[in-house]
């Protein structure tokens, strides 16, 4: 294994998750943020995290120290100059990551792994603002990361077979099943997940059924552990917005246009569980 030091762009949902699974199994963290404020937040929220997986019988208390010793904390992305893989983790925009991968590219050393956690960009493009798009791949993790057992790898036109090989080993260190797509707006997972979200917001502006009804049908009917606006809320009604609205960009298809209420909400602030409101109040 040529990976020891892993770089975290974002310690938001998805990169504390990161953060939390590459510490657990053995690697070297280093978790950034851009301001103290967030990255205050994220490492409380990474030691609570830890608290829950002792409580839980998980890992060890020896173990969860262990883990918290491996990762340091930073504001600045040339920290990652030691790291050999570096994830990001940060909004749905690919502007936002094209930026970000053009100083990844500058500040990591040559050989480093650029991987980015997007849903639904293309990978291609986010290689295309660096120097070494065969070294850039695509890691879609799930959410909550520690516990779903699944990351899609993605490879963009330029991803080299040495870079698929490389990550392919993240697999069984991070005892996660990989499953192969190619560069295509949503992979396998968000392909498909998209428009049915989508059609359950429209099926709620139709007056079909109330959003406690609609949920109560997918889990019941469907055997789903979760109804689609529970679902919504805990991605991120934002993320969801954003990552329909780069779909449709890019297939132009009525399937993946965002519904108006989606927007608004999002307009309006609510995010679903991060913000404390969504399509439900926590
Ligand atoms: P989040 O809102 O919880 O976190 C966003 C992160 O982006 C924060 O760490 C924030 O500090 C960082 N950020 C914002 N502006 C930045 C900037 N200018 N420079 C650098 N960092 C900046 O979002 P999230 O749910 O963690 O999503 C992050 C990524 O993961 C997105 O690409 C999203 O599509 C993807 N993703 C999300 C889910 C999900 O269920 N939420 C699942 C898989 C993948």
């Amino acid at each position: 294994m040529t990976i020891q030091t892993v770089g975290v762009v974002g310690v938001g949902q998805m990169g504390s998750g990161i953060v939390e699974v590459c510490a657990r199994a053995g690697l070297n963290v280093v978790a950034r943020e851009i301001n103290q404020e967030l990255l205050d937040r994220g490492q409380n929220y990474l030691k609570k995290s830890f608290g829950k997986g002792v409580e839980r019988g998980k890992l060890t208390q020896a173990e969860a120290d262990a883990a918290l010793s491996r990762i340091t904390y930073t504001l600045h992305l040339a920290d990652f100059a030691r790291c050999d893989l570096v994830i990001e983790a940060a909004t749905e925009n690919m502007q936002l990551k094209k930026t970000l991968f053009t100083e990844l590219d500058m500040i990591c050393k040559s050989g480093a792994i650029l991987a980015s956690n997007t849903s639904s960009l293309s990978i291609t493009e986010i290689a295309s603002a660096t120097q070494r798009p065969d070294a850039v791949v695509g890691l879609h993790f799930f959410n909550p990361v520690p516990v779903m057992p699944l990351i899609e790898i993605v490879r963009g036109l330029l991803t080299s077979e040495e870079t698929l090989e490389e990550v392919r080993q993240l697999g069984p260190l991070f005892n996660k099943q990989l499953v192969f797509a190619k560069d295509n707006p949503g992979f396998i997972v968000n392909l498909l997940l998209v428009p049915y979200l989508f059609d359950a917001v429209r099926a709620l502006e139709n007056g079909v059924a109330t959003k406690e009804d609609i949920d109560t049908a997918i889990k019941l009917g469907l055997n789903h552990p979760m109804g689609p606006f529970t679902l919504m809320d805990f991605v991120g009604l934002d993320t969801c917005l954003f990552i329909g609205d780069a779909m449709y960009n890019e297939f132009k298809d009525a399937r993946y246009a965002a519904p108006p209420l989606l927007r608004r909400m999002v307009t309006a602030g609510l995010f679903g569980r991060k913000s404390g409101r969504g399509f439900y109040t926590y």
